[in-house]
């Protein structure tokens, strides 16, 4: 514990002296020097360096090797796979993604997302002992001691095991849910940062809730905690995925929005952004469109205020970046404000990682056998 403890530290702050580590941990100074040439020995850390003297010896500034280990992470829509490559300090170094036919099978997606990995492995001159694993996010129940994709509705697909696809890869798969991935990201970079309880609500294709509870994941029995976006909202017969009808994500996904835009423009379009650009040029059809959609959006989220009445919600995936606008529709058209933001307070806020969170989340998984960031030991 205490060298995660120092290796946490050098990461939150860059570069740090030995005997700044040693104040604010709280540690002697023989149990600083003994871990930290642990992790100098494990290629890890690195010296960077003196620091002004107060006096005696000059102190030494350690930190964090950036190339001393990478992690992919993945995430899997019903309709493109998302792929990072992040080095220790959780850096960007690669982003990119494919798309695939919609309804193509699993194994047929992961067939080219081996061949996508191995590609960033050559072009980049990875070497392989360096990969600290691979992290695997999907929207659907996940469980991630099995290594198990449970169900996914959206994915149309039911208790994939991933043991085979880790040994054909050659690297460590950690899987979890796509809106706890988010979440998860969201605590460690984003908005949640330093806060105890929120949930993130994930809007794409379906939508999908990460719950965090004492800066922990919270998944239930069974891991199907913050299958949100199965609430039943409606009695409209609009089919879902996941076999039953009037789910609140056929009602506030970003396929919902597109459908209402048609509904009010009779024009097809493929795009969130146009619907947003019409809103801003002064289109009737876009406004009501967003309102409608507000209006379902703010149903779903006033029933996971009332079940888990979090310090915060946080709204990411595609949805995320346009979150502002729409809670102003909210408060400004539908007048949520009294029913429901006055209701005890919580605040909801854009998720700053945009559509990217699941994939940042999904990235930081392998690391955290270095950085036990669920474990709280600090
Ligand atoms: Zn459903």
């Amino acid at each position: 514990m205490n060298k995660v403890k120092i290796i946490r530290l050098i990461k939150n702050n860059k570069e740090v002296t030995k005997s700044e580590l040693s104040t604010k941990l709280g540690l002697s100074h023989t149990t600083v020097n003994t871990y930290v040439q642990k992790l100098i020995d494990e290629g890890l850390v690195e010296r960077a360096g003196v620091a002004a003297s107060n006096g005696g010896r000059k102190p030494m500034i350690v930190k964090l090797v950036a190339e001393a280990k990478y992690s992919f992470g993945v995430s899997i829509t019903p309709k493109a796979v998302y792929i990072l490559l992040v080095n220790l300090l959780g850096d960007k170094v690669v982003s990119t993604y494919f798309s695939y036919r919609k309804g193509d099978e699993l194994e047929k997606v992961l067939n080219k997302l081996k061949y996508w990995i191995e590609q960033i492995i050559c072009v980049n001159g990875l070497d392989r002992n360096k990969i600290m694993g691979m992290g695997m996010v999907f929207p659907g129940v996940v469980d991630d001691d099995e290594c198990v994709l449970k169900y996914s509705p959206n994915l149309n697909v039911r208790n994939y095991d991933f043991k085979r696809f880790e040994e054909n890869i050659g690297l460590k798969i950690y899987v979890e849910n796509e809106a706890n991935a988010a979440a998860y990201a969201e605590q460690l970079l984003g908005k949640g940062r330093d806060k105890g309880n929120f949930v993130y609500v994930s809007i794409g294709d379906g939508i999908g809730t990460g719950i965090i509870i004492d800066k922990h994941i919270y998944k239930g029995n069974q891991k199907k905690a913050g299958e949100f976006g199965h609430l039943k909202i409606s009695e409209e017969k609009i089919k879902c995925n996941c076999g039953r009808t009037g789910c609140w994500e056929l009602f506030a996904s970003k396929m919902a929005l597109l459908r209402y835009f048609e509904e009010y423009t009779q024009q097809k379009i493929y795009l969130i952004e146009q619907v947003f650009m019409a809103y801003q040029q002064g289109d009737t059809g876009a406004s009501q469109a967003l309102e409608k959609y507000a209006h379902y959006l703010f149903r779903g989220l006033e029933n996971i205020l009332l079940s888990v009445n979090p310090d915060y919600v946080i709204i990411g995936g595609d949805l995320g970046q346009y979150a502002q606008q729409i809670i102003e529709i909210a408060v400004e058209k539908l007048h949520f404000t009294d029913r429901f933001f006055g209701y005890e307070n919580t605040k909801i806020y854009c998720s700053g990682l945009h559509a990217e969170g699941a994939v940042i989340g999904a990235a930081l998984l392998p690391l955290e056998a270095i950085f036990n960031y669920q474990k709280n030991v600090i």
